[in-house]
């Protein structure tokens, strides 16, 4: 079997519990072991993640218990009694002078609270009567350890942890991370720079340089890489450090090695602070505590936050302040006791795809779905995750019956990040997206530049239960009494085959179906008469045209006082709102040209419902014509000298003008700062004017609106193709996405 086959097999029977007899642990000790230390090789040497963190670490403490259990089974080249992994070759090593450890971990608030009474315990007879020790509590950067000698201030050598002795020279990558300094300032107060100085920390990879690369490698042809601790080890054991430079490492240091020729400071945090002050970048927060309470809720708060930093951190770590308390407290093997790092829940796990399923859209698209051999990620049980589109499938050779990568981050949906080998030959059967409804059977199309499988005409009974839900969603048509159970049963039964039928219903049409006593009928009843008087643009919304989100909903209710009045509007006029463009405009059109949505609109008349804008929805509000920028639409690029972009943009829209974020043939003109870039080179193209910062204020001055030179037309048409809606195709805009994140749960 793989190595991750095995692994899966061996977190399965973790399940069913944990060894009894010497005999068994020995069995369980022999078969854990060389998993552990596989996976480990594969992370510490090669920067990959086979499995999850959290699956990783379920692995190896399963191994500690049994050999804490049965100290007999313990040998000294398990992987327990090691830090990190071998040094690799290609570059020289390092002998650490002082060892780099490893970290214990907790992994919940009832660990870190048993912790901190450890720590007490071994302080017995140290804390003065009373005294509560002070605690600092550092971001838990996920990179890699780094080691850096300064002699007399300057970068002398860099070098990784390895296995904690030794580690490998990477100076010449190092050089090349901005966050490191070349040479240490003077920390001032009279605290000089020291003769020798180890600072320690972790190189990472910031999350916006992270996909910044993987954009580039997917450009390349190239396998993205995971995540940006992989990118971080990958990037630092470039045999060439120009590789290294282009990747956008990062630094924070979290301590000190030896020191020479100064005064160490005598607290965590004053070391901290004293890095600080020698211009060596800390971590993003940090904080000091005595109360076990608000240590407990920092570590919470982070676990909740981590995504609001552009740099991923997969922990806290907690360390002891005093540094006379650290030395009393001393170590174990591999850790510190004086410190212990709150792990978050991984964010990825691997798991079996079982297979993919195909959803209907309420717009007709074809969304596959991953159906998954259940495995917790992030806290979370999942067994169902999105697949995005065929393209992404096929892009990433997902096949059902490999070991994948799940990925939780927040509150996204789970995705497939991808498989595990990329084998072509590991005997799984490559995608073939389907080409008819697996609801209906229907053939499917692939309309020209877009991602999606979708149906070509309505009548699809999935589709229809999805347009129902939405209409009657709370944002909608809010219809009281009718959920995603009801509208499938109310299709299924013949009963709706388009949204007017919702109005036809009877209490006895109702009373007839499974499930639907006489209160639950009253309720839907009571529920759709309600819905009859809802705003205008909701009722646009919850007719589901593709590209129409509240916000678009909102905006053509704006500049329309009745759906009438919206169908009849030509495409250039819808255009010329702001906000939608033509895909847009496009859509609305094409939508009202549909003879069977034409019949929907008049059923919907018949059945009473308001097709009128109501007093409380919003109104366009027409500029004053003689206003200096009445009508125009003026897109604002690169650094004025004297206003910042929302001063500009205030005294433009007081005058009567627009500002816009892109330029197009409807642009009036653009006004150009310093270090103005494509916007520029765009208008230029499109023979769109441009002005600079006094030519602005001349305008709104009441000059004449600078000229606009012929154009080549053909360049102009051209931008006619772009959106310039800000929901564009394939944006919320367009709700069809995977079934809502509670239905991929399991639990
Ligand atoms: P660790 O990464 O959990 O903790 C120690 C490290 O934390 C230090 O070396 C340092 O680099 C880092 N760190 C970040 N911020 C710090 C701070 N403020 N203060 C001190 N240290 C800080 O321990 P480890 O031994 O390097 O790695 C073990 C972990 O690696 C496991 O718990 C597991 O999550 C992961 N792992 C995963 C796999 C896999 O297959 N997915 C395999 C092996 C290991």
């Amino acid at each position: 079997m793989d190595l991750v086959g095995a692994a899966l097999d061996l977190l399965a029977r973790l399940d069913g519990g944990r060894p009894d007899s010497p005999d068994q642990a020995a069995e369980w000790a022999a078969e854990l072991r060389p998993v552990v230390r596989a996976l480990a090789r594969a992370y510490y040497a090669d920067g990959e993640s086979p499995v999850g963190d959290t699956q990783y670490d379920r692995l190896f403490h399963a191994l500690r218990e049994v050999e804490e259990r049965w100290p007999e089974l313990q040998t000294p080249d398990s992987p327990t009694q090691r830090v990190g992994g071998t040094p690799l070759g290609g570059f020289a090593k390092v002998e650490h002078p002082v060892p780099l450890l490893s970290l214990g971990n907790a992994f919940d608030a009832g660990d870190l609270r048993d912790w901190v009474g450890r720590v007490m315990k071994g302080l017995d007879g140290v804390l003065a009567e009373g005294e509560r020790p002070a605690f600092v509590a550092e971001l838990k950067i996920d990179g890699l350890a780094l080691a850096l000698t300064y002699r007399d201030g300057v970068l002398a050598r860099a070098a990784t942890r390895g296995n904690g002795r030794v580690g490998e020279d990477v100076t010449a990558n190092v050089r090349t991370i901005r966050a490191v300094p070349l040479r240490l300032a003077d920390a001032g107060g009279g605290a000089a720079v020291p003769e020798r100085v180890e600072v320690r920390g972790e190189a990472f990879m910031a999350r916006s340089a992270f996909e910044a690369l993987n954009e580039r490698l997917a450009e390349a042809g190239v396998k993205p890489l995971a995540n940006p601790r992989n990118g971080a080890v990958g990037s630092l054991r470039q045999l060439d450090s120009a590789v290294t430079a282009e990747r956008g490492l990062s630094f924070a240091a979290y301590g000190l090695g030896p020191v020479a020729g100064a005064a160490v400071p005598d607290r965590q945090s004053a070391v901290l602070d004293w890095l600080d002050a020698l211009g060596v970048p800390t971590g993003p927060a940090r904080d000091v505590f005595d109360d076990i309470d608000q240590l407990v809720a920092f570590c919470e708060h982070w676990a909740g936050h981590r995504d609001t930093l552009d740099l991923e951190i997969d922990g806290v770590v907690v360390k002891v302040d005093r540094v006379d308390y650290q030395d009393v407290l001393g170590q174990v093997s591999t850790a510190p006791r004086w410190a212990v790092a709150f792990k978050f829940p991984a964010r990825e796990a691997t798991t079996r795809l079982v297979g993919i399923e195909h959803n209907v859209g309420r717009t007709g698209v074809i969304k596959p779905l991953a159906v998954l051999a259940p495995v917790e990620v992030g806290g979370v049980t999942v067994s169902k995750a999105t697949l995005h589109n065929a393209d992404y499938i096929t892009s990433r050779d997902i096949r059902v019956g490999d070991d994948v990568v799940v990925k939780r981050a927040g509150d996204v949906i789970p995705a497939v990040v991808g498989p595990v080998s990329d084998d072509p030959d590991r005997g799984s059967e490559p995608y073939v997206p389907p080409t008819e409804c697996p609801v209906c059977g229907r053939p499917l199309v692939r309309p020209e530049g877009e991602a999606d499988l979708r149906h070509r005409d309505g009548g699809c009974p999935a589709q229809l239960t999805r347009a129902v839900e939405h209409w009657a969603a709370r944002n909608a048509l809010d219809v009281d009494g009718l959920g995603s159970k009801g509208a499938a049963i109310l299709v299924d039964q013949g009963l709706v085959e388009d949204l007017p039928d919702l109005y036809r219903l009877d209490r006895d049409d109702l009373l007839a179906l499974d499930g639907f006593k006489d209160k639950k009928a009253d309720n839907l009843l009571a529920g759709l008469e309600a819905s009859k008087g809802r705003p205008l643009a909701r009722l646009l919304f919850g007719l589901g045209i593709r590209h129409v989100g509240e916000t678009v909903a909102r905006e053509l209710v704006a500049h329309h006082e009745s759906l009438d009045a919206l169908a009849a509007s030509e495409g250039e006029a819808l255009e010329a709102i702001d906000g939608i463009g033509p895909i847009v405009a496009e859509s609305v059109v094409a939508w009202f040209q549909e003879p069977a949505n034409r019949s929907t609109v008049e059923g919907l008349r018949e059945a009473g419902l308001n097709l009128e804008r109501l007093p409380s929805e919003r109104v366009a509000v027409e500029a004053d014509a003689d206003a200096p920028l009445a009508g125009v639409t003026v897109v604002l690029t690169g650094t004025l000298p004297t206003m910042t972009r929302p001063q500009a943009k205030a005294k433009i829209e007081e005058a009567g003008g627009k500002v816009s974020g892109s330029v197009s043939k409807k642009t009036g003109f653009v006004v150009a700062g310093d270090a103005a870039g494509s916007k520029l080179d765009k208008a230029t193209e499109l023979g769109v004017p441009h002005v600079d910062e006094a030519g602005l204020l001349s305008v709104l001055d009441g000059a004449p609106l600078p000229g606009r030179p012929e154009a080549p037309a053909e360049d102009a048409a051209a931008d006619d193709r772009q959106p310039a809606d800000p929901q564009p195709a394939g944006a919320t805009a367009d709700d069809d996405g995977p079934a809502p994140q509670g239905d991929l749960f399991s639990s």
